[in-house]
């Protein structure tokens, strides 16, 4: 399942990021992730939970948060910037329009941590 492996790959970004001591007072992690980054919000939050169950036990009660971002996409003629609805990738003006600019993420947007 390539979710439990995304959810190692954060829990390694936060290693590299953060000290054991700061790490020990998350209470909540925000992600942002995108519609083509691939990833069921459901399979991420089941992996999360069975991740943090047999061994990242220090993040036992911590909240994992999906935040869901739209496609955007940006058009090489008008340069304008447009919402993809039902992965219709047609920039306003009428032109086909693949230059994503929004849609391929899953990053850690925020880190919640007890004062
Ligand atoms: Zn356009």
């Amino acid at each position: 399942m390539h979710e439990i492996s995304l959810v190692r790959t954060i829990f390694r970004t936060l290693d590299d990021n953060f000290t054991p001591e700061e790490l020990s007072k998350v209470m909540a992690i925000d992600l942002k992730v995108g519609p083509l980054a691939n990833v069921e919000t459901i399979l991420l939050q089941n992996a999360f939970d069975a991740v943090v169950e047999e061994d990242e036990v220090r993040f036992k009660g911590v909240q994992l948060r999906v935040n869901l971002v739209p496609i955007l996409v940006q058009c090489p003629d008008c340069e304008q910037i447009t919402e993809v609805h039902n992965y219709k990738f047609v920039c306003i003006c009428g032109k086909p329009c693949g230059n994503v600019v929004q849609g391929n993420e899953l990053l850690i947007e925020r880190v919640e941590m007890r004062d």
